[in-house]
């Protein structure tokens, strides 16, 4: 009998070969090798007589479940005893033919280079046969006996991603063996067996969503753990009483959603657990000085502080902005040029600014409270920060901040173990870029109106205005499908001769035309820093980037963003795309341009205007996971979230059913446990905000 937590070399088939290969493949116990999940089935499961599949059209048949696409159905298998058979090489080609025989009719096969066929094949022996039709006759026929349960033919066949130089054949051999002999509860077992040898396309549905149950439970048991964990341990400071916070020093007032966060993280503050909150807010909605306001209050009371964010930029400029706010209290970046010095270690009452370089000072610097600010990728480095923050004998106390729109709901029924305050309002003066989706024919004109927007504003006010145009490439495409998708490096080629049509026709002087930067990721870094810096200066007008500005890049001065090829970003990426222009409350503009012919459907483009008119982030969020899955609500990049193994954050059906589970039984343990605990995706997830 197998055990689920055996080692694999415990399979009989298996041995230290195979078993170091298959360790190659992160499959180490028997369930591992279980969840070792078939990519497809092919339907063997209608056995057909000869004189039918002789009259057989190959027509797509409906896919059985729609929803899983699992099903591949263009096979035919009949059963049928063998009445001619032999074998001769032509060349180094090992041709193989039989003909096979029922009472319906007769049909020939042919194989190859199928070297084992010789040990099988009996005349007069009856068998399965399962293959393609071609030309009246069948071709690479798997062929298989009959008798209990047929794991080949006859029947829903899993189809497995290549496993080394396994064959197929072989993994289903391998794995019926398990299954066969699998000491295990009844529930489990079958769950494993529907997901291998299914008796019907409903089988496979009901065993994958059961994988996703366990995989939500799980999620949930871990996170309600994680919250009791750190409940129960010391902080370095709390606050004895709330203390009023300084509001007075600000040059604007702040907005009531503000207010309320700073009210909840001044309540966390004053507790004897340390805090672990989720500060969910736009581009712009004012993050910053929510968790700054009580920040200085710690600093008050000679503890210090770490504001971590992603970008040097991001680093420099909100200690300049914080300094000149908070004149009365010590700011310092801590950059390259200028360190964290052993001197600086019995400083108290310091406000430190710096980038991840700022977690290996942690143990230095003992912050009360460290505020992380992850932009929009929300959970992709926070394994390291979890690691940082353990090796502090008492706890600070854990302010992220985040600018992905994850729905409240979503939040609230999964990661129970996180605090969370919505920015959900924008500062007064803070209005949303006007946005148009523009057609192709009328992509002249837009550009027209670029150059004189980007003029105008040169003779009227002191102010240049500046334009972002993105694309999601950096060199064309060599894809087919892709081939259309704007590229930054053969825009700025046509848009420079476009724009040059423009000038002259504008009678412009070359010294009075904008001046261009690209910026994308292939860029040497010292350059990027450069070309960004120039923006920020306002020397370059115009600036065409990958989505890399996406992130931690503050362009306050910005005032149009055109985007490229919009169909292939996620609503939420394109609202954060679009939060980089009119940061300081001027006019601003989004422009919309859909890829050339392929990927221009019907769908996309109603989703493009609905972006349009929907300003709310939170609500694009919502939309996006309806549309999308939540694989492009946290960006179109990897990201730690969106990588679950089995379930999907838009199931919420499953969702729902978990929580019940999880309230109702403290001390279910899922049979998948072993495997969910040890998987990195899940761990860095769950580990994610300590
Ligand atoms: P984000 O949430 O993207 O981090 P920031 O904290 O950088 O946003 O704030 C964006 C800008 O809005 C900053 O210049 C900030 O000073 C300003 N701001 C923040 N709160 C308000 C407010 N209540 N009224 C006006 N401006 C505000
Ligand atoms: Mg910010």
């Amino acid at each position: 009998m197998y055990q689920l937590q055996d080692s694999v070399l415990s399979i009989k088939g298996i041995g230290k070969n195979l078993q170091a290969t298959l360790e190659s493949f992160n499959i180490q116990q028997i369930l591992d090798f279980l969840l070792f999940l078939p990519l497809r089935y092919e339907d063997r499961s209608i056995i057909s007589t000869i004189s039918t599949i002789k009259n057989f059209i190959p027509t797509p048949i409906e896919d059985r479940s729609e929803k899983n696409k699992q099903v591949k159905a263009n096979f035919v298998t009949t059963k049928a005893k063998v009445t001619k058979w032999n074998e001769y090489r032509k060349g180094r080609l090992l041709i193989s033919r039989a003909t096979i025989a029922d009472e319906t009719d007769q049909i020939n096969c042919l194989w190859f280079n199928n070297k084992f066929l010789k040990n099988k094949m009996l005349i007069g022996q009856e068998y399965f046969f399962s293959g393609q039709i071609k030309d009246g006759t069948l071709m690479q026929a798997t062929v298989e006996k009959i008798e209990g349960e047929n794991i080949h033919t006859g029947r829903l066949v899993p189809v497995y991603s290549q496993l080394a130089d396994l064959k197929q054949g072989n993994i289903r051999r391998l794995l019926a063996e398990v299954l066969g002999k699998l000491h295990q509860s009844g529930e489990a077992e079958q769950i494993f067996h529907d997901l291998h040898f299914p008796a019907s396309p409903e089988n496979i549905i009901n065993a994958r969503e059961r994988l996703a149950l366990e995989e939500m439970i799980f999620l949930m048991q871990k996170s309600a753990l994680h919250k009791k964990q750190h409940q129960a341990k010391k902080t370095i400071f709390s606050f004895k009483k709330t203390p009023q916070y300084q509001k007075e020093v600000l040059p604007f007032t702040l907005t009531e959603a503000q207010e309320k966060a700073v009210a909840e993280i001044m309540h966390d503050l004053s507790q004897k657990s340390p805090m672990n909150r989720l500060l969910v807010g736009d581009v712009g909605s004012g993050k910053t000085i929510v968790a700054t306001l009580p920040a200085i209050e710690m600093l008050r009371e000679g503890q210090n502080v770490c504001l971590i964010v992603p970008t040097k930029i991001l680093a420099k400029q909100h200690f300049s902005n914080l300094s000149s706010i908070f004149k009365n209290f010590e700011f310092n970046l801590v950059d390259a040029e200028n360190k964290f010095q052993d001197k600086d270690k019995s400083k108290n009452g310091v406000f430190y600014i710096g980038t991840h370089a700022l977690l290996k000072k942690l143990k230095l610097i003992k912050p009360s409270l460290v505020i992380y600010d992850e932009q929009q990728r929300f959970g992709v480095k926070h394994r390291q920060l979890e690691e940082h923050l353990n090796q502090l004998d008492k706890q600070a106390h854990l302010l992220n901040m985040t600018a992905t729109p994850i729905p409240r709901s979503l939040m609230l029924s999964i990661f129970s173990h996180l605090e969370l305050s919505y920015l959900d309002q924008m500062p007064n003066a803070r209005k949303m870029a006007h946005t148009w989706l523009i057609p192709e024919e009328k992509r002249e004109k837009a550009l027209d109106w670029l150059v004189k927007e980007l003029k105008q504003d040169e003779q009227a006010e002191s102010r240049k205005k500046q334009a972002i145009i993105i694309c999601p490439f950096i060199n064309p495409s060599s894809y087919q499908a892709t081939e259309n998708v704007a590229a930054v490096k053969d825009l700025a080629i046509s848009l420079k001769k476009d724009l040059q049509k423009i000038y002259q026709a504008l009678n412009l002087e070359s010294k009075a035309q904008p001046k261009m930067g690209l910026l994308h990721s292939q860029i040497e870094k010292k350059q990027q820093a450069k070309i960004i810096d120039e923006v920020y200066q306002q020397k370059i007008q115009l600036l065409i980037s990958t989505p890399m500005v996406e992130v931690g890049v503050d362009l306050p001065n910005a005032d149009i963003i055109i985007i490229e090829s919009a169909e292939r970003f996620g609503l939420s990426s394109l609202h954060q795309l679009r939060g980089r222009v009119g940061r300081q409350g001027q006019e601003s503009y989004c422009l919309l341009f859909s890829s050339k012919g392929l990927n221009n459907s019907q769908t996309n483009l109603e989703r493009l205007q609905k972006f349009c008119q929907e300003k709310n982030g939170l609500k694009l969020a919502e939309l996006d996971l309806s549309n999308r899955g939540a694989g492009d609500l946290l960006g179109y990049q990897q990201s730690g979230f969106a990588n679950l193994q089995f379930a999907s954050w838009t199931n919420l059906q499953i969702i729902e059913q978990a929580k019940k589970i999880v309230n109702e039984d403290e001390s279910y343990t899922s049979f998948l446990q072993a495997y969910l605990e040890k998987n990195s995706a899940l761990q860095s997830l769950t580990h994610a905000t300590n």
